[in-house]
C-alpha cells in the first residue's frame, strides 16, 4: 500500500462530522457582472455559513480568462481570491453549501471554462486526501494556477513553496485590492 493509499479518504469517512475544527482553503473566482463585489459578497456568505468562520482573506487579483470555446469571444478578466476558514463541517457538506452560494450568485455551467458569475473550489481541507466522483481534495489543478497559488501564498506562505510559485511565474496576475488582515465580521 502506498502512502497515498493509506491517507485516502473514502466517502463515508469524509462525511463524518469532524470532532475538532478543520482549517480549509477556498478559492473564489468570478468574471461576469461586478466580479469584485461578487467575490466580496461570497466571502461574507462563506463566513455566514453555520459552524464556519473566515479567518484569513487574500487581496483580490485580476487574471485573464482561460480560453473557453475555440473561436469564441474572449471572456472578461477574472477576479480571484483565496480565503482560509475554520469549519466544523464535513468536506461534503461544505461543498454542498458552497454550491448553494454559487447558485445564488446565478451560476450555471453551459460548457467547460464557460464564464461564470461565481466559482468556489475547495483547495485543501485539513490534510485530507479525498478522491470521489463529486470531490477531489487537494484540488487537482491548484498547483498549476497562478490565480490560486499567488493569493494562497499571501495568506498561507507555509503552504506554497518558492518552486511552486516559480512554476506559474509566466501566468499574468495582478493584485487589485488590498488585503485586510482582519477576519470578516
Ligand atoms: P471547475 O471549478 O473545475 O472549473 P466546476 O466548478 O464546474 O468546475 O466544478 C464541477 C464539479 O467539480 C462540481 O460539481 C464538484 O462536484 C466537483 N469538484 C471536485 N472537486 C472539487 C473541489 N475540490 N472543489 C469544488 N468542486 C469540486
Ligand atoms: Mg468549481
Amino acid at each position: 500500500m502506498t502512502k497515498a493509499d493509506t491517507k485516502a479518504v473514502i466517502p463515508a469517512q469524509a462525511g463524518i462530522h469532524p470532532s475538532s475544527p478543520v482549517v480549509a482553503y477556498i478559492a473564489l473566482g468570478a468574471n461576469l457582472g461586478n466580479a469584485a463585489q461578487t467575490v466580496l459578497d461570497a466571502i461574507q456568505a462563506i463566513n455566514d455559513l453555520p459552524q464556519t468562520q473566515v479567518t484569513k482573506k487574500s487581496s483580490l487579483y485580476k487574471t485573464a480568462a482561460m480560453e473557453s470555446l475555440p473561436g469564441a469571444l474572449k471572456s472578461p478578466d477574472y477576479i480571484n481570491a483565496v480565503v482560509e476558514i475554520i469549519c466544523h463541517q464535513t468536506a461534503y457538506l461544505l461543498l454542498e453549501q458552497l454550491q448553494k452560494i454559487e447558485q445564488k450568485a446565478g451560476r450555471n455551467r453551459p460548457y467547460l471554462n464557460a464564464p461564470r458569475t461565481l466559482d468556489l473550489d475547495i483547495l485543501l481541507y485539513g490534510d485530507a486526501q479525498i478522491q470521489t466522483e463529486t470531490l477531489t481534495v487537494p484540488h487537482p489543478r491548484m498547483w498549476q494556477r497562478a490565480f490560486v497559488l499567488v493569493p494562497l501564498e499571501e495568506i498561507a506562505p507555509q503552504l506554497v513553496s518558492a518552486e511552486r510559485l516559480e512554476g506559474v511565474k509566466g501566468q499574468g496576475i495582478q493584485r487589485v485590492g488590498i488585503a485586510s488582515p482582519d477576519a470578516v465580521s
